[in-house]
């Protein structure tokens, strides 16, 4: 009896758990970017419209491509998560207000059309791989959940009037003439993330949310990101206000501040971000410290000066898969859509949907 008890259990690991395990998808993961930015009013757009005499001359084979007819996901069911109703609308035309709402319409053409391939590839990704997690629809509208959307009106309405049309047009370029293209590794539709600015070198996705080493999100440098008000960043704490926000997850934390020693940074990703911090008796992930204290990102030094603790922070959001400004700094300096991608995304392939196996 008890040999097959053993056994049960290990038929359930092997078949069950494990698979369910290695499948994962990390938790909690968002889209850090300037969305979420935008909510907080942090969003300062750049310079750098693109003009007339800029555009690529492979516009003409972008020309076939707008008329690109979907076999499948010719539509999405877009939920609304604040008045919980669920809209089908074609594929790019969602499009169109993802890209709108989370990059700025000044940043580079290229920059942009990078973002339309990855947003459609995290939507194709989230229809394969999330089913069910939004009921009947297949994504929503929240940028802390999936990603952030707007309607053409609402966006129209925030630009400033001069300029509106011409940012719309813009977007709408980015999305048409990249119609159908996503990205995939080893044949499948890669997990797209995206976030702020890196601060000069991106994240992996195990350094972040452990679970899944995921081969096409590892650390890659990218230059120019130290342009961007994104790149840098202070929060100052005093000594009581840092321990309580300790406490809110810790209530059992002390630091003793006469100690040296009493804030330390004990280990460093491979990147350069905080791995593990100690506050006085706890050692806590650099993640949970940034969550904790509201820092832009874990890539971060501290200073103690006298009643205040000060956390110089670089880059802005989780570090990992492509970052926005890094996009748009390499497309100023002459890198398509293409080249911007491939160096985000280590190993992908960028194909049309319609071959997707
Ligand atoms: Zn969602």
């Amino acid at each position: 009896m008890k040999k097959l008890i053993i056994y049960f259990c290990v038929f359930l690991l092997v078949f069950f758990i494990a698979p369910a395990v290695l499948t994962a998808t990390p938790k909690d993961k968002v889209q850090e970017t300037m969305a979420n930015e935008e909510k907080t009013g942090d969003l300062k757009n750049e310079e750098g419209a693109v003009s007339e005499e800029e555009k690529k001359p492979e516009d003409e084979e972008q020309e076939e491509n707008k008329d690109y007819e979907y076999q499948q996901f010719k539509t999405i069911k877009l939920l609304h998560q604040d008045t919980g109703q669920v809209e089908e609308l074609p594929i790019d035309e969602y499009l169109y207000g993802v890209v709108s709402s989370e990059m700025p319409a000044d940043f580079q053409l290229e920059a942009l059309k990078a973002q339309a391939v990855v947003a459609r590839t995290y939507t194709i990704f989230q229809i394969k791989n999330s089913p069910g997690k939004h009921g009947d629809a297949d994504i929503c509208d929240d940028s802390g959940c999936c990603q952030a959307w707007i309607t053409k009106e609402g966006r129209l309405a925030r630009w400033e009037p001069s300029i509106a049309e011409s940012n719309w047009n813009k977007i709408v370029e980015a999305v048409d003439s990249t119609k159908g293209k996503i990205i995939t590794y080893d044949g499948n539709v890669i997990n797209a993330f995206f976030h702020s600015n890196s601060g000069g070198v991106t994240e992996s996705s195990l350094n972040i949310w452990g679970g899944v080493d995921y081969p096409y999100l590892k650390s890659v440098e990218t230059a120019g990101e130290e342009g961007y008000t994104q790149y840098s960043s202070q929060a100052s704490f005093n000594r009581q206000e840092l321990l309580n926000k300790i406490r809110e997850k810790y209530p059992d934390c002390e630091i003793d501040y006469s100690q040296n020693n009493c804030i330390e940074i004990l280990e460093y990703t491979t990147s350069g971000r905080v791995k593990t911090i100690k506050f006085g008796n706890k050692e806590i992930a650099g993640t949970e410290a940034r969550t904790l204290l509201g820092l832009r990102s874990t890539n971060f030094t501290l200073t103690i000066d006298g009643e205040n603790i000060i956390f110089s922070v670089t880059g802005y959001g989780h570090g990992v898969g492509m970052s926005q400004t890094g996009a748009d700094s390499l497309a100023k300096t002459g890198s398509n859509y293409e080249d911007i991608i491939k160096h985000f995304y280590t190993g992908v392939e960028i194909i049309e949907v319609n071959s997707l196996k």
